[in-house]
């Protein structure tokens, strides 16, 4: 099968990726990060949730933080990943309602605005991280669908997400 992949600069060095951990999607990311020539070339790190276990539990914010410095002395990490997906379960798990989605359209954009709101926000830790640690780093942050199809969850939709019912 074909997929759908997004385009972004690509990655200089070597990458630490950010997933979820649902068994769903465990073959779709390997297919994605080889398809951005990565192969070997990235730490994973996987919290239920990703961005939002790493945004709201504060035990998995300090682990990803440590895990993150660890990658970046031991193999020239340039670049991180942060991997979302829809129809995650961890969304549902912490958020209740508000992280349940059904196929409806309205429910389709609400679940990007509401998975770009945790990406950013932790991609913005990461950078202030990078800027404090010295560790240069530039964040990337996707959002796989349940086919492994991928979008890119810009910067641009999260100044919007204010006004998005979510
Ligand atoms: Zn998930």
């Amino acid at each position: 099968m074909r997929h759908s992949y997004p385009a972004y600069p690509a990655a200089r060095g070597n990458v630490l990726l950010l997933s979820c951990m649902d068994l769903r999607l465990l073959d779709d990311i390997v297919r994605f990060m080889e398809h951005d020539n990565l192969t070997n070339r990235y730490d994973q790190f996987i919290l239920a949730g990703a961005a939002l276990g790493a945004v709201v539990n504060d035990h998995w914010n300090t682990a990803f933080f440590e895990h993150l410095d660890v990658a970046c002395k031991l193999h020239n990490v340039r670049d991180v990943y942060i991997l979302e997906h829809r129809n995650c379960g961890a969304y549902k798990v912490f958020l209740g309602d508000e992280g349940s989605f059904d196929d409806s359209h309205q429910h389709h954009e609400n679940e990007l605005h509401l998975h770009n709101r945790y990406a950013q926000q932790l991609a913005e830790r990461i950078r202030s991280w990078s800027q404090t640690s010295g560790n240069p780093l530039q964040v990337q942050c996707f959002l796989m669908d349940l086919r492994g199809n991928v979008e890119l969850l810009a910067d641009t939709a999260a100044q919007d997400e204010g006004s998005a019912a979510v």
